[in-house]
């Protein structure tokens, strides 16, 4: 008998009637906050991945269903939704529209992880993306939209960890401060992670293998902001306290993607225990620019 691809499933009645409920509440949700659903295809030019998610991510090196077409084409079943949805953004010039362009979406995504771990090769995901709007308001905005969603399918027990990871003009400085303190313990580290030191040690950070004592030790990316990214997260933060969303200063939170600057959030539940992050995001300022669009634009 021919049985269904290892990693995947089928969602059949009357299982899929909670599907049904959930897709429809985050898309209520998010056209309440003023975001249209956009649709992009399943496969895509492998070059966008590894442009935009980074050389020595763990999905662009080990995860990615890549292959070639008939003609050569280096092609892969996307991993993710932000680099596609900033590609059409770009590719149909929607950056001479008025912005902050808000568009969500939902389908399959692939990558080819360990299934024991929980985890799904096509897994389906809902995201939101708000492109071309530099304010911190934006950053609640989503942050409180995605709580809204949450809520409304009756999580209870919510709260955002939050941190600022910085940017081009502050990061560096504090890359190096890591490194250094790193440096002496660079034998305990785990063989990625070594590997990690040079080329992207931020990650060191929400490595699960190494001693949670020492990475509480290092040095934190909120103390090396520049004042344009400290003031940007001052305000998020007294937004999210007018809103009255409870939130964790989380210092080791860094998000696994390389195009993050400054906000990256998760959102936990206490109902599931300290480990399992519901959702997460951050603000990608230079993913657009990555990709060879304008440099000026500043979406989230
Ligand atoms: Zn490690
Ligand atoms: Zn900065």
């Amino acid at each position: 008998m021919i049985k269904s691809v290892k990693g995947t499933s089928d969602i059949a009645p009357p299982e899929v009637l909670l599907w049904q409920h959930v897709e429809k509440t985050m898309t209520t949700t998010a056209k309440a906050y003023g975001y249209e659903e956009i649709r992009t295809p399943t496969i895509e030019m492998e070059e966008l991945f590894s442009t935009s998610i980074g050389q020595g991510t763990d999905i662009v090196e080990k995860e990615m269903y890549a292959f070639p077409d008939k003609k050569g084409r280096h092609l892969v079943l996307r991993p993710e939704g932000t680099a596609a949805t900033c590609r059409a953004y770009l590719e149909h010039q929607m950056n001479l529209q008025p912005s902050p362009a808000k568009f969500y979406y939902m389908g399959s995504f692939f990558r080819y992880e360990q299934p024991q771990s929980g985890r799904k090769r096509e897994f389906h995901s809902f995201g939101v993306e708000a492109l071309g709007e530099q304010s911190p308001l934006q950053d609640a905005e989503v942050i409180d939209m995605v709580m809204t969603m949450l809520s409304r399918l009756g999580l209870s027990h919510l709260s955002v960890d939050v941190n600022s990871i910085g940017d081009d003009n502050c990061r560096p400085a504090y890359k190096d401060a890591l490194r250094a303190a790193l440096a002496i313990h660079e034998s305990q580290l785990c063989e990625d992670c070594r590997r990690r030191m040079s080329d992207n040690p931020l990650r060191i950070l929400d490595c699960k293998r190494e001693d949670p004592a020492l990475l509480e030790s290092l040095p934190k990316s909120a103390d090396y902001l520049c004042t344009d990214c400290e003031d940007h997260f001052h305000r998020l933060l007294s937004t999210l306290d007018s809103l009255k969303i409870p939130y964790h200063l989380n210092h080791r939170l860094v998000r696994g993607l390389d195009y993050y600057t400054r906000t990256v959030f998760e959102v936990v539940s206490e109902d599931l225990g300290a480990q399992n992050a519901l959702l997460g995001g951050g603000r990608y300022d230079y993913l657009i620019r990555h990709l060879g669009g304008p440099a000026t634009l500043f979406p989230f």
